[in-house]
């Protein structure tokens, strides 16, 4: 089945109770027994719910996987997989790294004596320098949020492998419509589903998906005991976002595309991320594990001034300034004050991410009123 089949059909089926079409909200905490333990294979909601499960199960077929798992949010999923560790245990994260992930590995597992270690991985000699028999894990984001580097899943894979460490792959900016990380070494993809997943910037959620079924069975105890789970309403709503995954991707690659070519080519912009030009660092690496390069855009204005970036976001119309990404509407951000302010200045500059660098989530409206937004912004 290609993609855009799946997106629509895969992991639902028809209500058997009465043939709705839509996978109903089951709203309900607990399930009627017949005896004691004699159930219909759900028991509790925080375990197991219809809605929740064929969410899961789009989820995973998407992917590419065997097993997902939805939580109440991204972070949730993040939190979820750090537990499968211990103390004394490292992992190897990306320096470009979402802001969120950030805060957690550094300030609620670091003080429980879990190791992390932030490197460039668009190189992975400086991945293998931080090997050691205590690496357990090793942390993708690709594209990076917010400067567009991309990180060779395949190259990532095989350093975990003869690490003996699990690789995650946080997709939530590519969505499985651009790449599928298991395809290509990865033991565990991660999403919030709150951004293109979802799409509609009307919910919060995460998912998981693995191939493992021991891992699947690990992971699955440790939310049901931590109990970061979603509810049925949200899952609804995820799912009816996935079955137009394909379509909203389509154009906001194309926006995308378009955005950063105007963009590049404006007389105000001194720099431009975005992984589709050819001569971005790591476009032959894009190029071979994803489809189209997506809808995220970040650049630099000529000068590199912090009160120019905020004066161009102030003036944006169509393209609203605020946290997220990933919905049909545009949306601008300034990661310096908004999602990256909990990494340090000291880090951020490491990192390559400068005080004036505006993030575009590049929405699916007609480009042409997207690109006057943005030319009546920049002047
Ligand atoms: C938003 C985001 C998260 C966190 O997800 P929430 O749903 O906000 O908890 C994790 N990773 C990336 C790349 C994100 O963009």
């Amino acid at each position: 089945m290609k993609f855009g089949t799946k997106a629509i059909h895969a992991g639902v089926h028809p209500d058997p109770a009465t043939g709705a079409i839509m996978t109903p909200i089951y709203q309900t905490s607990t399930y009627v027994q017949t005896s004691p333990g004699q159930n219909q294979g759900y028991e509790y909601s925080r375990t197991h719910n219809p809605t929740r499960s064929q969410l899961q199960d789009a989820v995973a077929a998407l992917e590419g996987g065997k097993h997902g798992l939805a939580f109440a949010s991204g972070m949730a999923v993040v939190d979820c997989i750090i537990k499968l560790l211990q103390p004394g245990d490292e992992v190897i994260s990306t320096n470009d790294l979402y802001g969120g992930s950030y805060r957690i590995f550094t300030k609620v597992f670091a003080p429980l004596g879990i190791k992390f270690h932030f490197v460039p991985m668009h190189d992975m000699t400086a991945v293998r320098e931080k090997v050691t028999d205590k690496t357990k894990l090793i942390w993708v984001e690709t594209p990076t949020n917010p400067l567009l580097n991309i990180i060779d899943i395949e190259a990532a894979a095989e350093v975990a492998r003869e690490a003996g460490a699990l690789l995650v792959v946080d997709n939530t900016f590519s969505t499985p419509y651009l790449q599928t990380p298991l395809a290509l070494g990865a033991d565990i993809v991660m999403h919030s589903l709150t951004k293109y997943m979802g799409g509609h910037s009307d919910v919060v959620m995460g998912a998981l998906v693995v191939n493992d079924d021991a891992l699947l069975q690990r992971l699955a105890f440790l939310q049901n005991s931590c109990g970061g789970t979603p509810g049925p309403q949200d899952c609804f709503l995820v799912l009816r976002g996935l079955k137009t995954l394909h379509l909203r991707m389509q154009r906001h690659c194309e926006n995308g595309r378009a955005v950063a070519e105007y963009l590049q080519a404006h007389p105000k912009v001194e720099k431009v991320f975005w992984p589709g030009f050819p001569e971005h660092p790591n476009h032959a690496v894009a190029a071979k594990q994803m489809r189209d390069f997506g809808g995220m855009i970040s650049f630099v204005l000529k000068g590199d001034k912090q009160e120019d970036a905020i004066a161009v976001l102030e003036k944006l119309k169509l393209f609203t300034l605020a946290e997220s990404l990933g919905g049909v509407e545009s949306l601008s951000g300034h990661p310096a004050t908004m999602t990256h302010a909990s990494i340090p200045a000291e880090e951020r500059r490491k990192a390559g991410l400068s005080d004036s660098l505006i993030r575009l989530s590049v929405g699916v409206e007609d480009i042409e009123d997207l690109l006057e937004d943005l030319g009546q912004a920049i002047g």
